[in-house]
């Protein structure tokens, strides 16, 4: 079923009278100049540099990184503070002042995550940890997810500073910790415990994308909110027993049965003004036969079979417009020939924003209808943050410099269905925004948290350039 609001009919005249198709990506995109492409260099060699210092969360030992990263700015002349949130553990936050005493509501916060995901070395075709460039990409675990952002931020503060920029608003450059473990040894410790030193009016982090396809920018797509993270314990309490003795409650069989229904469960389709406004968007870059769909997603007679479709192209899409139940762990059985007294599974779900976990629960628990069966939620649950703004000067300045340096690619804000640091700011009202600026294919882009995760060069030093200018175009007098 779906959410029908006053925008229908809105969108069934939208329908009515198709926009055009935007023109095709005719105009050329700014040369960089040899300053950019000397950094682009030396952001390279920073990069594999940051790749070969391992920081596998757990155990995370990002120190080491915000050390390294601490002898660049060095060499820079640029101030910095390193701050420990546990042994081994700590973050690096520089920044360019604008004026004597900070204003934290003009400041502009650019954030990476110095942490990244474990490997399987045998599925690796190079040394994770060797920074190792072949064939035009570099490759190594955090090659795109996130140090390649991380350096990224980096360099804009380096060029900045290197030509003595006239900001109008402070710069702040943070690398945290701690990111991909959920931020209680990051983020979290950052903002209950040092705010001052990065309180910010705005922010650029991870997550969105500028999506390459066939050879040329398809959209820019600008994270301004996300999915809220959930973990649920499934258990089913029965009798232990002989395994020889069958008994009508094992837990393994009504934990499975339980699984069995919540697997099957299709949540409906649901829209806010962001997904709405990012399929309206896509519908003009997408081929015919998608786009017909994104167009009609909203529609009472024909919503529920396009929202279908969507879904079944593309699991991402599906995940954008549903809350999501993704059972993740199993646990049950002491011994082969013993019914145990319980089992458990847990569900990693994940809610639109506004969407209450509760009631997702009595939904399964209704469903399940087994008073064997009871669900607990685990905590460490993510907060809901409000979504960052489409109409703020930072937002603006990124679709204007977007126009200029990939022609014909619309900006469109974004709904990232996995969670990020940027809601930690977002609950403090700062207009973050997740923009990760490198032109990447979906296959690249699948490469994060996967095997032989890479970035390739060109895309690297694009987003560079594309980040130091939407930078200066919102920080540096004009
Ligand atoms: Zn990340």
């Amino acid at each position: 079923m779906l959410r029908l609001k006053s925008l229908v009919p809105m969108l069934l005249l939208a329908g009515l009278f198709a926009a055009p198709q935007l023109p095709a990506q005719t105009a050329q995109a700014p040369m960089p100049s040899q300053a950019m492409i000397q950094l682009g260099n030396e952001a390279t060699n920073w990069l594999q540099d940051l790749i070969r210092i391992n920081t596998t969360n757990p155990p995370g030992n990002e120190l080491a990184a915000a050390k390294y990263i601490g002898a660049i700015l060095d060499k820079e002349g640029i101030h910095y503070e390193i701050f420990e949130t546990a042994p081994g553990r700590g973050f690096i936050v520089a920044r360019l002042s604008s004026t004597p005493v900070p204003d934290p509501a003009r400041a502009l916060l650019l954030m990476g995550h110095l942490d990244v995901v474990g490997v399987d070395r045998s599925k690796w075709t190079v040394d994770p940890f060797g920074g190792v460039i072949n064939g035009g990409y570099l490759y190594g675990r955090g090659a795109v997810d996130d140090k390649a952002m991380t350096i990224a931020n980096l360099a804009t503060l380096i060029e900045l500073k290197r030509t003595n920029a006239h900001l109008n608003r402070d710069v702040i450059f943070l690398a945290e910790p701690d990111e991909e473990d959920g931020g209680t040894q990051g983020m979290q410790v950052i903002v209950d415990k040092y705010w001052d030193k990065i309180a910010a009016g705005f922010a650029i982090n991870e997550s969105g994308q500028v999506a390459m396809k066939d050879g040329k920018v398809q959209y820019v797509g600008v994270q301004v909110s996300e999915k809220v993270a959930a973990n649920v314990d499934v258990v089913a309490k029965g009798t232990s027993g002989h395994a020889s003795i069958p008994l009508k409650d094992n837990p393994i069989a009504h934990l499975a049965a339980a699984i069995t229904k919540i697997s099957a469960y299709e949540p409906p389709a649901e829209f806010d003004s962001v997904t709405r406004a990012y399929f309206e968007t896509l519908s003009n870059v997408e081929d015919e036969d998608t786009a017909k769909w994104m167009k009609v997603l909203e529609t009472p007679d024909r919503g529920d079979h396009a929202a279908r479709i969507i879904s079944d192209e593309n699991p991402v899409w599906a995940a954008m417009i549903h809350n999501t139940i993704s059972p993740t762990i199993l646990e049950a059985g002491v011994r082969r020939n013993v019914i145990p007294a319980e089992a458990k599974a847990v569900l990693n779900i994940r809610l639109l924003p506004g969407d209450s976990l509760e009631v997702t629960l009595a939904k399964l628990t209704s469903l399940v209808n087994d008073p064997e069966i009871s669900f607990s939620i685990e905590p460490g649950t993510s907060e809901p943050a409000p979504s960052s703004s489409v109409t703020s000067d930072l937002y603006q300045a990124i679709t204007h410099v977007a126009a200029t340096e990939f022609p014909g690619a619309p900006v469109t804000p974004y709904l990232s269905t996995g969670a990020t640091d940027s809601s930690f700011l977002r609950e403090r009202n700062v207009q973050a925004y997740g923009l990760l600026p490198f032109p990447l294919t979906e296959a690249d882009r699948l490469t994060m948290h996967a095997d032989n995760e890479r970035i390739p060069l060109d895309s690297f030093h694009k987003g560079i350039d594309f980040l130091y200018t939407v930078v200066s175009d919102f920080a540096v007098e004009k």
